[in-house]
């Protein structure tokens, strides 16, 4: 799912806005500071440890210099950091600051302008994209639908039967099944859902009254014994019985290792009207979790599990989903004057007795089935194949106010699918249907299902580049969520921050835009573990704070680090080794060993599996004038301390009154050290990490000090900066 931006941008300006006002003050100071710095030669740097520290044979101190109190624990009195946002980013180009206009890509708030003409997509190769079954499973198909629907559009109702098929992958005999019953989370304000959402998700409240349902007529085996008696709703995170969305079937007969029972279900879903992904909108029909969904049985070893058993979960405030690969053979029925646009693609022209149209939709290698249907959809398709792209259909169902748009959408999908092909493996399927909802229906919009997106609601007539993001975010999806199909309750980040992180890299290569990651990093305020159950999080802020963005931050620490060509290497042999399977942290982690030959543990124990980032400060400077043996120097001691996760070799600038400046770095790991550094001129400022070539720093304001101005005034307006700030912080963190 796509999280929205229109808030953010709000809220970026007016950070903006401040942060002009508060680092006016250092970068009127630092203006000329950044010149290229002449190392001196007379400099001694100490090892990182106290032991230097005093030195010996120091005459008297030169009070005027003493400026910063020693021992500071918070960091509070440093000045907030050089030049930000106002400094050029760090050496490979990434993140340059937000005023910089003309200066090459577009930075983060190019996203609220209005797209020049975009680059057209790589030209598509001679494309017949044939519908029809794979000639050969990509994946292990568990489970085989075949599912009857038809659309009440009075009621606002599904009524439908399923006759699944489920193979046992396990090595011990199965005695029930577990279903997820989705829409039963808009059943009532009690369900799990409700109750952790507060009956909201992204900006979009659900009304009241507003209510959603899948009702079980009947289970029955394929011999006809009914299992209706027996079934009951299981509550296994939170126990709440007000929450009917897993469901537990006995069987009549345990299904052995290897096996396959079929049952047949009638039910009904109550359609809500859209809200969290599914519902109505006037005559637009979202149906997304649809049907009876049979829960993941995950065998010994998959995902590190040490014995087999189901994966069972309830549908949360913030919980996405997860599925076993397989068979979908869907019938949907509609009235005539309706379209309809699903997962997969037709098995033949859609039947039309006058009053209704029948659809017959086909979908394999793959774990969800989605649908939408309208009778107000502008459809177009084009074929599209490249290189890496054997070819496919893209398919449009447009809400008729983005018509005139509809060359957008297409290019955005071609650049997507042509690019992800490219970096991480071709996209297997026929066809991409991507459908544009009426703008009351955008609670449906920015979701991704197997070959089938939503891009957000037709709201506005002249959309900004938003319009491309979701629709390149949730084509990311298709990767790292149709194919590496991981677990979304319990380890979402590996879908969310990993699509994220196609997305920017996409966005910058095709359109230019590249996103701020300074910016976004000090949006991080409360960093939490990634991997962590999705109702774990405090809130939905929280979960989108974390496996969103910081996880897409994590993601991009690593490129820096290990560069842009292995970092390429590394997200391509994780996809190709985990597409149609149930890859985990541990097998990410893996694949970044394997390919870099190095162990992350450190660096995934840190920022993966606790809720770090990093945060160095430069906590105290002193300045000592010196004379021994008739010559005059200064003895400079510069306190830093770590407060958060390692950095290996932290970029230090040492700036001096005489104008000299020195690069140094620090090995990082100890949690202080002082550094000596002996010159004919005392300290006029110190500077961590002043090319911003740390991801992952989210406390820049701790990482600047500065000297030269009177005490009493830097601190007087460091401390109005310091609390300004982080009150602002607060407010945007979503
Ligand atoms: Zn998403």
């Amino acid at each position: 799912m796509k999280k929205r931006l229109s808030q953010r941008s709000i809220a970026w300006g007016c950070v903006l806005t401040l942060l002009c006002g508060t680092t006016l003050l250092t970068n009127t100071l630092l203006g000329s500071g950044f010149l290229p710095g002449t190392a001196y030669a007379g400099w001694m740097l100490p090892a990182s440890s106290d032991a230097a520290y005093p030195r010996p044979g120091v005459s008297e101190p030169v009070s005027p210099l003493l400026l910063k109190p020693v021992g500071s624990a918070t960091g509070r009195e440093a000045v907030e950091a050089p030049g930000w946002p106002y400094v050029k980013g760090a050496a490979d180009g990434s993140s340059k600051g937000i005023f910089l206009p003309g200066d090459g890509a577009s930075p983060v708030m190019a996203r609220l302008d209005e797209p020049s003409p975009p680059p057209p997509a790589p030209p598509s190769l001679p494309a017949r994209p044939i519908e029809k079954p794979a000639p050969q499973p990509l994946s292990v198909r568990i489970v085989e639908y075949h599912l009857n629907a038809e659309l009440d559009t009075e009621g606002k109702l599904i009524r439908a039967t399923s006759s699944l098929t489920w193979k046992n992958p396990g090595t011990v005999p199965v005695h029930e099944l577990y279903f997820h019953l989705y829409p039963n989370a808009f059943e009532s304000k009690k369900t799990t859902f409700m109750k952790e959402s507060g009956g909201k998700l992204r900006e979009d409240a659900s009304k009241d009254n507003n209510v959603g349902s899948m009702q079980i007529g009947t289970i029955k085996t394929e011999d006809g014994i009914d299992l209706t008696s027996r079934i009951a709703y299981v509550q296994p995170d939170d126990g709440n019985t007000d929450d009917h969305t897993l469901l537990k079937v006995p069987l009549a007969k345990a299904v052995g290792p290897g096996e396959k029972v079929t049952l047949n279900t009638d039910y009904t879903v109550k359609l809500p009207q859209v809200f969290a992904r599914m519902g109505y909108a006037g005559d637009f029909v979202m149906a997304g979790q649809w049907f009876p969904k049979v829960a993941v049985y995950e065998t010994k070893g998959t995902r590190g599990r040490a014995e087999e058993g189901w994966n069972l979960h309830q549908y949360h405030g913030n919980s996405e989903f997860y599925a076993d690969f397989g068979i979908f053979d869907v019938r949907i029925k509609v009235p005539s004057s309706y379209k309809v646009a699903a997962t997969g693609f037709p098995i033949r022209p859609a039947q039309d007795d006058g009053k209704t149209k029948t659809y017959a939709f086909y979908a394999d290698d793959v774990h969800d089935f989605a649908w939408a249907a309208s009778p107000h959809f502008i459809y177009y398709e084009e074929p599209y194949a490249t290189p890496q792209l054997p070819g496919v259909r893209i398919k449009l169902y447009l809400d008729p106010k983005h018509e005139k748009l509809k060359a957008r959408y297409i290019a955005a999908a071609k650049k997507a699918l042509a690019r992800y092909s490219q970096w991480y493996g071709s996209y297997p399927y026929s066809t991409l249907s991507i459908v544009v909802p009426p703008a009351d229906g955008n609670g449906a919009g920015g979701m991704e299902y197997p070959t089938l997106i939503t891009a957000w609601g037709a709201g506005e007539d002249n959309p900004n580049l938003e319009l491309e993001r979701v629709v390149v975010h949730e084509i990311g999806h298709q990767f790292f969520y149709g194919m590496a199909a991981s677990n979304e309750f319990e380890e979402a980040w590996l879908d969310e921050g990993f699509t994220s992180y196609a997305e920017d890299r996409l966005m910058e290569t095709e359109y230019g835009v590249r996103p701020n990651l300074l910016v976004e990093a000090s949006y991080i305020t409360a960093p939490a573990p990634l991997r962590l159950n999705s109702w774990s999080y405090k809130d939905h802020h929280h979960y989108a704070e974390n496996v969103y963005t910081r996880a897409k931050l994590v993601l991009k620490e690593m490129e820096r680090r290990v560069g842009a060509d292995t970092m390429n290497k590394i997200m391509r042999t994780y996809f190709q080794r985990w597409k149609f399977k149930h890859p985990t942290s541990a097998d990410f982690q893996q694949a970044v060993e394997d390919v870099t030959k190095t162990s992350w543990k450190e660096f995934f124990d840190q920022y993966v599996y606790n809720g770090m980032m990093v945060d160095y400060a430069v906590t105290t400077i002193q300045t000592n004038r010196i004379t021994e043996n008739g010559q005059t120097f200064y003895e400079n001691k510069v306190q830093i301390q770590r407060h958060g996760g390692t950095y290996p070799n932290v970029p230090i600038r040492f700036h001096f009154a005489d104008g000299t400046q020195v690069d140094k770095t620090w090995e990082g790991a100890d949690s202080e050290v002082i550094m000596k550094l002996n010159h004919s001129a005392p300290i006029d400022w110190v500077a961590l990490d002043p090319q911003h070539a740390i991801v992952l720093e989210n406390k820049r304001i701790n990482s600047f000090m500065k000297t030269n101005v009177d005490p009493k005034l830097s601190v007087r307006l460091n401390l109005g900066a310091v609390k300004l700030l982080e009150t602002v912080l607060g407010w945007i963190a979503w």
